[in-house]
């Protein structure tokens, strides 16, 4: 027989799959070399759920994959192949990092149809990742930086986003799903960019990027690191100049649009 251990959340919270990405985040710097007068730093959320989405995927598509290799073999009411789990082994440390396929020497030279397994292990893999779709979030933090300066005119000229400081490097994250439509050099004052249309036209920017991950046309989904933190341009000390374009053209405060969207980005 086959067993499949469920994972609950909890599990995957203690996952290691993932927890290079949050070691790999650096901390803060001063703000004093910014551009703006820096404000106090409040709390927000961490894009840690996108994260948390990819290990469920990976654990649903291991767990679909090993029901639809037992749901192949099983009609044919021959032992040819056992497929068992770690979970259901003494091994506590395999189990503890969740599913796991253990391949058992078959017991007869049996014809399990490789064609149809495959098709099977395909039709696992898909769904597993439709519903790891729906798991993920909307809308998530661009950056772990500190709120610098707001949406709005100084000195007669209009900030069109939000400013946040952080390290040459510190990585930039899609603040939603959509589609690259710049990236790269620039030479507005941003001195590089991504431009992100999401699916009701409006276009997220992210200037004075250091480096950047991605192409015009690629499709991103939120949470997938597009940039990281740069001081290219009319900039005075690193950090991401966050825009949202409504229809593309027309700014709108960061803060209050992606709050409308559940995330705080401070300020
Ligand atoms: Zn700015």
């Amino acid at each position: 027989m086959t067993q499949l251990k469920s994972i609950s959340p909890l599990d995957l919270d203690t996952a290691q799959v993932d927890s290079s990405v949050a070691d790999a985040r650096p901390m803060f710097s001063s703000t004093e070399d910014t551009d703006i007068l820096p404000c106090t730093p409040q709390h927000r959320r961490q894009p840690t759920s996108a994260a948390r989405g990819r290990v469920l995927f990976a654990a649903m598509a291991a767990g679909a994959a090993a029901a639809a290799a037992y749901t192949m073999i099983s009609p044919a009411e021959q032992p040819v192949t056992r497929t068992v789990l770690a979970s259901t082994l003494t091994d506590t440390a395999a189990a503890s990092r969740g599913v796991q396929l253990v391949a058992v020497k078959p017991v007869a030279g049996a014809a399990v149809d490789a064609e149809e397994l495959a098709r099977g292990v395909a039709y696992a893999a898909e769904r597993a990742e439709r519903e790891a779709r729906l798991q993920r979030p909307l809308f998530v933090l661009p950056t772990r930086g500190l709120f610098t300066s707001g949406f709005g005119y100084r000195w007669g000229a209009l900030h069109d986003g939000v400013d946040l400081a952080g390290p040459v490097g510190t990585p930039i994250y899609a603040a939603s799903d959509g589609v690259v439509i710049d990236a790269g050099p620039t030479n507005s004052g941003y001195g590089a960019w991504v431009k992100i249309r999401h699916a009701d036209g409006t276009v997220t920017r992210y200037g004075h990027i250091n480096s950047w991950d991605v192409q015009t046309g690629q499709r991103v989904f939120a949470g997938d690191q597009i940039a990281t933190i740069g001081n290219r341009g009319n900039s005075t000390g690193p950090h991401l100049h966050l825009s949202v374009l409504l229809d593309g053209v027309n700014p709108t405060d960061p803060v209050s649009w992606m709050a409308a969207r559940g995330v705080s980005l401070g300020g």
